[in-house]
């Protein structure tokens, strides 16, 4: 899962980055209203956090600009406590949760769970594959009941294609929702990570979950 920031205070910026790249979601950081339109919509973000008073573009008029393009990224507010007319605007403006500073790093990351689990369609959060199962709230995986240790990396990989199973997984969309800015489209990070996978969730099954789609990519489903 990628996540964007638009927040133009440093040290609050890089707390909320650290905090989500420790939950294992892959992060962009902008402190700039432009540039981080301008990231939302060059990148199919899963989530932006967004910060209201920014230099160069406003954060409300960020989520116009967004929503009126369709791009329907959920997104969240980070208010002052004194602007509730602020909180009340994004809302209308099509925020889908907001936040008031301080806030604690735990709320925020139950909120982000939540906002995904409400874009994912899932009510209890849980995805189950057969009998994979993860937990997005405690990053348990299991197969078969036995619990399977994951890298950050490797959990990433895997809640992004349980996310999206049955479905085609091309390398571009798996670096875009897995990986950051960061990543050098020339290496084959995103196979070797899927050789990682298979070894931890499949090996040693008679059914196997992941699946190489020849010339396209990869897909994670149990009727193949
Ligand atoms: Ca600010």
């Amino acid at each position: 899962m990628r996540i964007l920031i638009v927040e133009d205070e440093p040290k609050v910026a890089s707390f909320i980055q650290r905090a989500l790249e420790e939950e294992s979601y892959a992060v962009d950081v902008c402190q700039d209203g432009t540039q981080g339109l301008a990231f939302a919509q060059a990148v199919h973000y899963d989530l932006a956090i967004l910060d209201l008073m920014l230099p160069g573009l406003p954060g409300l008029e960020l989520l116009k600009a967004l929503r009126a393009e369709k791009i329907k990224t959920p997104v969240l507010i980070l208010t002052a406590r004194s602007e509730i007319d602020q909180r009340v605007k994004g809302l209308d403006a099509g925020a889908d949760d907001y936040l008031t500073k301080p806030f604690s790093i735990d709320e925020l990351l139950a909120r982000v769970r939540a906002l995904l689990r409400r874009a994912s369609g899932d009510p209890s959060g849980i995805l189950q594959v057969e009998d994979l199962v993860l937990n997005p709230a405690t990053h348990e995986v299991t197969r078969t009941g036995q619990r399977v240790d994951l890298t950050i990396k490797e959990y990433a990989l895997l809640e992004y294609m349980m996310r999206n199973t049955g479905r085609v997984l091309t390398r571009p969309m798996i670096s875009q929702h897995v990986w950051d800015l960061d990543f050098d489209t020339f290496t084959n990070v995103i196979d070797v990570y899927i050789s990682y996978l298979r070894n931890k969730i499949d090996r040693g099954h008679d059914r196997h979950l992941i699946h190489t789609v020849r010339g396209s990519g990869y897909m994670l489903t149990a009727h193949r």
